[in-house]
């Protein structure tokens, strides 16, 4: 028999390893389909105020356009000096969609009087869940921690080699892809959308 078919709303191979990984663990068997797995649809653009907003509207098209229960992501680094800036702006922050180095730039020229006592923040990732019967469910995950004052490491995308998290002393630059998975928001917020995703499709809704 085929196992159920998820869509993960995203063309990003990374976060589909991730998933899959997740919820290999958690004994799901559900063949987990990306973006790139289905016929293309019209992507509405990220305009959401918020993480969730984003998230819900990403797997409400997919569930929409092909009828699959839909997971989707969205996430960012909220810096307290900033006011929880950039937020749903991470991708963009310095003005082109997924520059990394400048934006990660902009955020220490943003930070550079600012004392090690307030340059707490934290990534947060939002994952909604949609299924084809119109069952909703958003989660988040959050990593807390600091901003350093200059970037560190080679490993990982975006803010990474700016970000210290809370217990760690490297940065999340400097940390292998499984120590981050294990503390990073994206994780937090797959693990608990994991068992409702199963638990839905079983359900058949
Ligand atoms: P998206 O959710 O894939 O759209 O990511 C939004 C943006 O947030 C990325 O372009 C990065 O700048 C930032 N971001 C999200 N998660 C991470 C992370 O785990 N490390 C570093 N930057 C991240």
């Amino acid at each position: 028999m085929s196992l159920p078919q998820v869509l993960l709303a995203t063309r990003n191979a990374h976060k589909l390893a991730e998933l899959r990984r997740i919820l290999a663990g958690t004994g799901a068997d559900l063949d987990l389909l990306g973006l790139d797995d289905v016929p293309a649809y019209d992507e509405a653009p990220e305009t959401g105020a918020t993480f969730a907003a984003n998230a819900l509207a990403k797997a409400r098209d997919g569930a929409r356009h092909t009828g699959l229960p839909t997971v989707a992501d969205d996430s960012g680094l909220a810096v307290e000096a900033l006011n929880g800036m950039p937020g749903v702006l991470s991708a963009r922050w310095a003005g082109r969609h997924g520059d990394d180095p400048a934006n990660l730039r902009l955020i220490l020229d943003q930070l550079v009087d600012v004392p090690a006592r307030r340059r707490r923040a934290a990534f947060v990732c939002a994952a909604a869940l949609v299924t084809p019967t119109g069952a909703e469910q958003v989660v988040e995950g959050r990593m807390e921690g600091v901003i350093i004052e200059g970037p560190r490491g080679d490993g990982g995308f975006g803010y990474d080699p700016i970000f210290v998290a809370d217990g760690q002393a490297r940065s999340n630059a400097e940390l292998s892809p499984e120590e981050k998975d294990a503390i990073s928001h994206r994780g937090a917020a797959l693990r608990a959308l994991a068992p409702v995703l199963t638990a839905r499709v079983a359900a058949g809704a």
